[in-house]
């Protein structure tokens, strides 16, 4: 038994460091030859079960070319970032302990290593310490973990009991969105029972953050959701003043701070983030800037009750005394996410951490001063990790694009600013160094003598 794993692990761990050795050398996207080379996966389920080292073989040859190379250091699409070489390693271990993360009955180990990961996480977040804190699949998850404990508290205001009496017939909940709202935000919102036609949305200043003269009235029935870093622009809502205005009027305030909650952990960035530390809930994601594998994010309530009462699986509304992890986020059985979290912080420490955030928001400005002096429009104040740029017209713009994703050297993704045409530039990985951003910048340099010829 133990040859077949030692075979097996052996196996995986060669082509898994084969892969890694490669990967700043080769194209960020698959060319099209490796992702047909897609089709050899289209086999009929096997009847007669297969060799085992066969299986591994034909993932390592037709799936490892196809794979985009954000483990690489010049992958700037989305919002990605890489796996730090130790969440690697710990995710590799805890997948052979398989776990079930649910509770200390479950898992002594992981339920403690996870409240480790948990009071760290809070402390390097500059949190208040007894906010309950729940591992989840990414922000998606943690917004709707955070936003069902906001709708449960203001439900519960108004004598209504959501968990156990529903939606029908409910007072109504007041949403309050940004206009630059993160999609998964709605989604959440709609996964709620809320419903996307019901958010109110406020018009934003020009880098993306809501203009607070333009905030609707908050009340005792309001659900209000900011966000700390702007998916295109990195902008960051004036939170602290949205929290003393909802302080006042019992409105709840829930945090998106998938990308900019990370900022925290830099004076750097102090008057970004000041006064978010008033919201009542929060989320943000590890497996982006904070570098552990997929999937992993984190949600985190100022007060832990209404965490419990919306997401318990007994009668948890009937008593205040902490629960175990399943009864804080939607999963009931789920891998130890934290652990990864937790070697990341320990590895790190505050200090990597913050070198981590500080260098790529350094290199972000840097990749916009460069490409502005080549004549590119650079439509954002940069004040984190994110560029939003153009090249020419709009039109231009998608050839630039698509050339860029066809060279190779680097990838990133469109996007629409403020109605037009746009690319999104995101530096989140721990990977990227100085000869990524200069062979970029060298990409660019191509692409736009080509695509000015061409015009
Ligand atoms: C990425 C992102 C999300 C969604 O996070 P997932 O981890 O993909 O669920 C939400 N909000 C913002 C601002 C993001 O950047």
């Amino acid at each position: 038994m133990s040859d077949q794993y030692q075979a097996l692990l052996s196996d995986s761990k060669k082509r898994a460091l084969a892969y890694l050795s490669h990967i700043s050398a080769r194209r960020v996207f698959p060319d099209e030859a490796a992702c047909k080379g897609l089709a050899n996966f289209d086999e009929a389920l096997p009847e007669k079960g297969r060799d085992a080292h066969e299986t591994l073989d034909l993932m390592d040859r037709a799936g490892s070319p196809a794979t985009v190379a954000s483990m690489g250091g010049r992958y700037f699409g989305f919002v990605v970032g890489g796996s730090l070489p130790v969440t690697v390693a710990s995710n590799w271990l805890s997948s052979a302990w398989d776990q079930v993360a649910s509770s200390n009955v479950s898992s002594p180990a992981v339920d403690h290593m996870e409240k480790v990961a948990a009071r760290w996480v809070l402390d390097i977040l500059d949190l208040p310490e007894d906010c309950g804190v729940g591992f989840v699949t990414g922000a998606t998850m943690a917004s709707f973990t955070a936003l069902a404990a906001g709708r449960h508290h203001l439900l519960k205001n108004q004598g209504w009991d959501v968990e156990q009496d529903g939606l029908f017939g409910a007072p109504k909940i007041k949403v309050v969105v940004s206009d630059e709202v993160h999609v998964t935000i709605l989604k959440a919102i709609s996964m709620l029972g809320l419903g996307r036609n019901n958010v109110i949305r406020v018009p934003t200043d020009e880098n993306g953050a809501i203009d607070i003269s333009q905030l609707p009235e908050l009340g005792p029935d309001t659900l209000v959701c900011v966000q700390a870093g702007n998916v295109n622009s990195g902008a960051f809502d004036p939170i602290g003043e949205i929290c003393d205005i909802a302080r006042a009027s019992g409105a709840w305030v829930h945090v998106d701070g998938a990308i900019g909650l990370w900022a925290r952990v830099s004076g750097e960035f102090s008057a970004l983030t000041r006064g978010m530390e008033k919201a009542d809930s929060w989320a943000t994601d590890s497996h982006k800037w904070l570098n552990t594998p997929y999937d992993s994010g984190v949600v985190i309530c100022r007060n832990k009750v209404p965490m419990y009462r919306s997401m318990s699986t007994t009668a948890a509304y009937l008593k205040d005394e902490e629960e175990a992890a399943k009864d804080i986020v939607p999963e009931f059985s789920r891998r130890g996410r934290g652990i990864d979290i937790w070697a990341a912080l320990r590895t790190l420490g505050r200090n990597g951490v913050r070198q981590i955030i500080e260098r790529n928001c350094s290199q972000a400005r840097f990749f916009a001063s460069e490409l502005k002096g080549m004549g590119f429009d650079i439509h954002n104040e940069v004040v984190l990790n994110q560029i939003v740029v153009s090249f020419g017209s709009e039109d231009q713009t998608e050839r630039l694009i698509g050339f860029m994703q066809e060279e190779g050297t680097c990838w990133f993704g469109p996007t629409i600013w403020r109605g037009k045409k746009a690319f999104r530039i995101s530096l989140s990985s721990w990977k990227t160094n100085d000869e990524d951003i200069r062979l970029s910048i060298m990409a660019f340099k191509k692409a736009r003598a080509v695509i000015t010829e061409e015009t």
